[in-house]
């Protein structure tokens, strides 16, 4: 794979486009967000000089810099890692949306913290769908009770779903769980649930995307085909 970030993202724009057109979807409806924990401050200014708009960070202190060091306009940031309750205030004046929300009392946690800091912050909901131990989210059928109980929140605007399935070699393994993830929303929003409509699906990788967007996607979370290779991290 390539390293450079200019070549990678219109390679990576050109099969976005690709993928939305035969899905019969429009291009406008796929965010590309570029997943940049371990990355350089130097890589994520080579990425919004190639375009980027939307980055994705999995901690709260590795983003801070990046964020702090970064003209904050045009570019939103999201967090996509798992978020430790000390950290919400940190994350909520830090980020755009918390794609990673998968506990009530986190969910709380930062409606506090955007309530002090006058904010009505977006979040998704982040299902674990072939329930792994090793990672984040609730179950499937935790998904509704969740979102209800967000949508209760002042400052909290649940704005859809984040799922990481299991990493498998072949992108059409993990279809059924993109599909998966597009019937637990479509079925909250048949609810019609006062205030809730689950718009943003987020899902599908650098191994997976396209798939990812033929099933609804509407962000792709993309880092190594991006970036290249992430080093190992040393902490
Ligand atoms: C790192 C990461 C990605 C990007 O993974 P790649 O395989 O490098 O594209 C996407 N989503 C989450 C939550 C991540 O932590």
């Amino acid at each position: 794979m390539s390293t450079n970030i200019k070549e990678n993202l219109d390679n990576i724009t050109s099969r976005i486009f690709k993928a939305t057109r035969k899905a019969g979807r429009d291009p406008s409806e796929v965010t590309l967000l570029a997943a940049s924990k371990t990355m350089e401050l130097k890589q994520i200014k080579e990425a919004i000089a190639a375009g980027v708009r939307v980055f994705g960070e999995n901690y709260v202190q590795e983003a801070k810099e990046k964020i702090e060091k970064t003209a904050r306009k045009p570019v939103a940031w999201h967090f996509i890692g798992h978020l430790q309750k000390n950290k919400a205030k940190l994350a909520v004046e830090l980020f755009d949306m918390i794609e990673s929300v998968d506990s009530i009392e986190l969910a709380t946690e930062l409606n506090k913290k955007a309530k002090t800091a006058e904010k009505t912050l977006n979040i998704l909901i982040e299902v674990n769908l072939a329930k792994e131990k090793s990672k984040g989210g609730v179950t499937p059928k935790q998904v509704d009770k969740l979102v209800k109980k967000a949508n209760e929140l002042s400052n909290i605007k649940v704005k859809g779903l984040m799922a990481i399935p299991p990493y498998t070699e072949n992108p059409e393994h993990v279809r059924p769980y993109f599909i998966a993830l597009r019937r637990i929303a479509e079925r909250i929003n048949r609810e019609k649930i006062p205030g809730v409509f689950l718009n943003e699906l987020s899902m599908g990788m650098s191994s997976d995307f396209e798939v990812a967007i033929e099933e609804g996607a509407t962000i792709v979370r993309v880092g190594t085909a991006i970036f290249g290779e992430r080093k190992p991290k040393t902490k």
